[in-house]
């Protein structure tokens, strides 16, 4: 039989857990002729009792594996770990919100069952009950980065997907430090079929992203999986050549048709040279920040370091 793992990374969970395990197992029930499923919570350092929760959903049931970091290395550490320790044929991501429905996974299995698609992902049509100036910046993200990168970004996608171990494989293969997991799922390529749903409110609890930190995360999906940034920083540079030596030949013949010599116009001056300034530095910016990332990347920290677990075969460190 075919052995679908659950990965369910947790932040400060302890209040939306108790609806999603029964949720799973009720759905476990439905497919238990054609699948067994096994869950693996990844506790992200929560500062509740989160991983009270989940030991003690592991005594009850066998079924339940948790991993629990030493401290809070985020949603997509939490996923990585997640994907290097699932054992089943199957592979899913799933937030323990249940803003990712467990009731899909049925049409989900069916889906890759049929051996056409390697990977079910969900996408979200509706952004209903999200802060609309949170909606329309998504939006703008989602127009922007697949217009400059070459990772395909869908809108409204949600990490929920249902994967072939051969994804899952490519997935761990992808080491890198700074993770964008929707861009490193488009990347890897693989034939995906979108399932769209409408948008369901969390169960409990609260959202764990900020504004800002959207905002940031958004960024580094930017530096991460486009080089464009860097090249329109060097573009802006030869425009600026160019504007100059336009300016110095106007100057020059101007000087020799007209003579005599020019002493107002310094204001125009002092905002040329600080305007020009701020983009030096603007484009400076650019380049630290990628900078930055190859800094991260060539450290070769771990990803996500396990302080406890129930699992043996888990990588301690990884
Ligand atoms: N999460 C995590 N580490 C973090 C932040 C979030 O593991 O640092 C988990 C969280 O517990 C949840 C999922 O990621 O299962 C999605 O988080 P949330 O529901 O807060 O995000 P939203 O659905 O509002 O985008
Ligand atoms: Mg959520």
């Amino acid at each position: 039989m075919k052995k679908i793992t659950l990965i369910v990374p947790c932040y400060n969970e302890e209040q939306a857990l108790p609806f999603f395990l029964p949720e799973v197992f009720r759905v476990a029930e439905e497919m238990k002729e054609k699948a067994e499923i096994e869950l693996l919570f990844v506790d992200d350092g929560s500062k509740d009792k989160t991983l009270e929760v989940l030991r003690s959903f592991a005594e009850q049931d066998k079924r339940v594996k948790y991993i629990s970091f030493s401290r809070n290395f985020g949603k997509e550490a939490a996923m990585y770990a997640g994907f290097c320790n699932a054992k089943g044929d199957y592979v899913a991501v799933m937030d323990a919100d249940l803003q990712d429905p467990p009731s899909l996974l049925p049409q989900m299995v069916e889906l890759l069952d049929s051996g056409e698609y390697d990977s079910v992902a969900t996408r979200r049509v509706t952004r209903a009950g999200e802060p609309k100036i949170r909606s329309f910046f998504a939006r703008r993200f989602y127009g922007l980065i697949n217009r400059i990168s070459d990772a395909d970004i869908v809108d409204g996608a949600r990490d929920y997907r249902l994967m072939r171990r051969e994804m899952v494989d490519a997935i761990v293969a992808m080491g890198e430090q700074n993770r964008f997991s929707k861009g490193i799922f488009g990347w890897i390529g693989f034939k995906t079929y979108w399932l769209p749903f409408e948008n369901v409110e969390r169960v409990a609890g609260e959202t764990k992203w900020s504004f800002w930190k959207l905002f940031r995360y958004s960024l580094d999906g930017i530096v991460n999986f486009s080089q464009t940034p860097l090249s329109i920083a060097s573009w802006i540079g030869v425009l600026f050549t160019a504007l100059s030596l336009i300016a110095v030949a106007f100057i020059f013949i101007r000087k020799l048709c007209f003579g005599g010599s020019s002493v107002d116009g310094w204001a125009s001056l002092v905002c040329i040279i600080s305007f020009i300034g701020g983009i030096q530095l603007a484009c400076l910016g650019i380049i630290g920040q990628y900078l930055s990332k190859t800094y991260l990347e060539v450290k070769k920290r771990p990803h996500y370091i396990i302080r406890e677990t129930n699992d043996e075969d888990a990588d301690r460190v990884g």
